[in-house]
């Protein structure tokens, strides 16, 4: 075997998953056919629940650091070309920092390599073929031709996937005819206006951020903390686009149509053209090859790509890890495709909702937005939408379903205290271990779980507003388990046994009788 696990594509779900299969202490050898990070215009920044779980592993000051901004709450998003107002909510809904794609992929990289990834560039994979214990890579290196075998190997490749379509996995849904077209761009000072930032256009006049509707389409734009303006433009009509690179003359063409007026633009750093899709995998796994981010799934959205990517690879890497490690119980593999399908479901469900919500200009069009927008000035609509585009809402449907409502949601970060001081649960889930928490001093828990220690942490401390007696949290920080306020005894260890058994296999010692093993 040349590693425990090959990865394709070094973008940012490939080089979480390599980080993320490190700590579990698996070898990733990831593979990527671009000699260099490029300057690819894509991400401009990362929300949702992937903040938060970066920073459970440490890595937030990291992410701050590059960005140069710090973590905040977003104060708004577009949703379905109306622009979101969460500023008046105390508790925002949605978290994010500015960075552009390439700095979080140099970030991600640097991190898998002191972790001890090797990451070949310059390395395109060219076909994949699997048997019962292994898989293989065919390999077009910058010298030659070659192979790599491993146990398991998983298309982290993009929208485009070659490993997706090698294992011949169908990857139905919908291109969109609207073409977007987005511009980094500069704009004379004389034509920004001081205080609102609004776009101050010769011959149509002011043009506040945000989307501007017009009868071909819509122009949006924003100002970017760096300097400049990003500005994208959607035409209705579908128009002819090529795989010719985009020009700022084409993007200056296309306001032109879009707005009826001349936008004098100074310098482009970044620009692309594309067209929305909304496509999902219809099996995350097939033997021994998986799929993770745009391999996986498509939303015609920007904004939610990089966090369930990168979600879908903290998921499935302590999952086989556990496989390779020879100790995975029944089932667990499988569950990534359960719960990451079903999280990849439900962000198309808010993403193709929105391409509804955009959709055409007549009346009905825009009485449909006004009444969403209407219904969103309510503060529980609003929460709830945020959720949605954030991913908090993503409860995964547990093997034993548990009257439990916090079992399968992401754990909270309770600051916890104990006779070792003050920690917190994100500080705790650094080394992405398994985590016992008593939270109630309950002897006959951490009893249960004793066994197990070899493969989790147990830690008791106290809380403010305890959620639970005990929680059972996954290396993917979500919950396996807990025990509800004052439950018996007898019921929660039983219980926490059950899924003990169902997350990480046999205990050390088999002092639990065999039979107690649930199927
Ligand atoms: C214009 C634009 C703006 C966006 N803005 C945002 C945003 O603000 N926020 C957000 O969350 N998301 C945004 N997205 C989406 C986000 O960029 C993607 O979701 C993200 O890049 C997916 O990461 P990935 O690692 O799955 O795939 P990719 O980033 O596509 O990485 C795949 C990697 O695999 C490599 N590869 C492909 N084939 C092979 C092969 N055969 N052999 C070896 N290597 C291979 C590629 O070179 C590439 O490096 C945006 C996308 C676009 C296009």
């Amino acid at each position: 075997m040349d590693a425990d696990v090959i990865i394709v594509g070094a973008g940012p779900a490939g080089l979480m998953l390599a980080g993320e299969l490190c700590l579990a202490g698996v070898r990733p050898l990831v593979l990527e056919r671009q000699p260099q990070l490029r300057e690819t215009p894509k991400a401009n920044g990362l929300n949702g629940q992937i903040v938060e779980l970066l920073r459970y592993r440490g890595l937030l000051d990291r992410v701050e650091a590059a960005s140069g901004r710090p973590v905040h709450p977003a104060p708004g998003a577009p949703f379905g070309g109306m622009q979101l107002d969460f500023s008046h909510l105390a508790d925002p809904p949605l978290w994010a920092v500015p960075l552009p794609q390439l700095r979080l992929e140099r970030l991600l990289g640097e991190r898998a390599c002191e972790l001890g990834t090797g990451i070949r560039r310059g390395h395109e994979v060219a076909g994949v073929s699997q048997d019962h214990a292994t898989v293989t890579a065919d390999v077009r290196g910058p010298q030659e031709p070659y192979r790599v075998t491993a146990r398991y190997l998983v298309g982290c490749d993009g929208a485009h996937s070659r490993v997706r379509d090698t294992a011949g996995i169908p990857f139905p849904g919908t291109t969109y005819p609207e073409v977007n077209r987005l511009g980094q761009v500069t704009v004379p000072d004389s034509m920004t206006q001081p205080g609102d930032g609004a776009l101050d256009v010769p011959g149509l006049g002011q043009i506040r951020p945000g989307f501007t509707r017009t009868p071909r389409g819509v122009f949006a734009f924003g100002q970017l903390t760096a300097g400049g303006l990003l500005i994208q433009t959607t035409e209705d009509e579908p128009a002819e686009s090529d795989d010719a690179p985009m020009t700022l003359t084409e993007l200056q063409d296309s306001i032109r149509r879009v707005l009826g007026a001349d936008l004098p633009l100074g310098e482009a750093t970044r620009l692309s053209r594309y067209q929305f899709q909304a496509r999902q995998a219809e099996r995350y796994r097939d033997g021994r090859i998986l799929l993770a981010g745009d391999a996986a799934h498509q939303f015609p959205a920007t904004g939610i790509g990089l966090s369930v990517g990168m979600l879908d690879s903290v998921n499935l890497a302590w999952k086989l890890a556990a496989v390779i490690d020879s100790w995975a119980p029944a089932g667990l593999l499988d569950s990534y495709h359960d719960e990451r399908h079903f999280a990849g479901a439900r962000a198309l469900l808010q993403t193709r909702a929105q391409v509804a919500l955009r959709r055409g200009q007549d009346p009905a069009a825009q009485a449909l937005r006004e009444l969403f927008l209407e219904l969103l000035a309510d503060e529980q609509p609003l929460r709830r939408i945020g959720g949605l585009i954030a991913g908090t809402d993503i409860r995964y449907p547990m093997p034993a379903p548990s009257q439990q409502a916090l079992t399968g949601t992401f754990a909270p970060d309770l600051t916890l205290h104990s006779g070792q001081g003050t920690t917190s649960v994100a500080k705790l889930m650094h080394t992405a271990r398994p985590i016992l928490l008593d939270l109630a001093d309950r002897p006959e828990i951490r009893e249960t779980a004793r066994d197990w220690q070899h493969r989790i942490d147990i830690h008791t401390a106290g809380t403010d507003h305890r959620p639970a007696d005990a929680l059972l949290i996954r290396p993917d920080a979500h919950i396996a388990w807990a025990a509800t306020t004052g439950e018996p005894a007898g019921t929660a260890a039983t219980a926490l046994r059950e899924a003990l058994w169902s997350w990480f296999g046999a205990p050390l010692k088999t002092t639990v009788p065999i039979i107690d093993r649930p199927s």
